[in-house]
């Protein structure tokens, strides 16, 4: 795996443009859901990547392989770290689905998170009252919502 694991404190901060930045992608994939990575030092925010949402699906996201390996090379050469991952709820509440927790682990090991460091922004409903929150996905398919500071 290309992610590297860090620390993570229980907030992620992110400035407003970017967040901007995530909402408008997820109105121009509408009423697909969008994906891409989030990128930075520590717990904050620098660099957002959209990536293509190879299932074009309005109730499921899959990133393009391509697409994340590319922007995974360009993160690490930048000194950054993938910190996120965020997707778009088209016309649900931001809370993890039951795929987006079952994805978060490795097949049948419901004790093994893949990424276990990092916090999934999901944004919903876009064609709602849209609402930003961030998650970590622990072992034991224990879902903790963390933080989310817009500076
Ligand atoms: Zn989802």
């Amino acid at each position: 795996m290309i992610f590297e694991f860090l620390f993570m404190t229980d907030t992620i901060s992110i400035p407003r443009r970017l967040l901007d930045e995530i909402i408008a992608h997820c109105k121009e994939t509408y009423p697909n859901e969008a994906c891409g990575l989030l990128a930075g030092r520590m717990d904050t925010v620098e660099r957002v990547y959209k990536i293509t949402n190879i299932r074009q699906s309005k109730i499921d996201y899959e990133m393009d392989p391509k697409g994340q390996l590319r922007c995974e090379k360009e993160i690490k050469s930048i000194g950054l770290k993938v910190i996120g991952i965020y997707h778009s709820h088209p016309s649900t509440q931001s809370y993890p689905s039951q795929t987006d927790i079952m994805r978060a682990y490795w097949p049948g090991e419901p004790d093994m998170p893949i990424y276990p460091d990092i916090g999934y922004m999901i944004i919903g409903p876009v064609d709602g009252d849209i609402k930003v929150r961030v998650f970590k996905i622990n072992s034991g398919q224990k879902v903790d919502e963390i933080n989310l500071n817009k500076i």
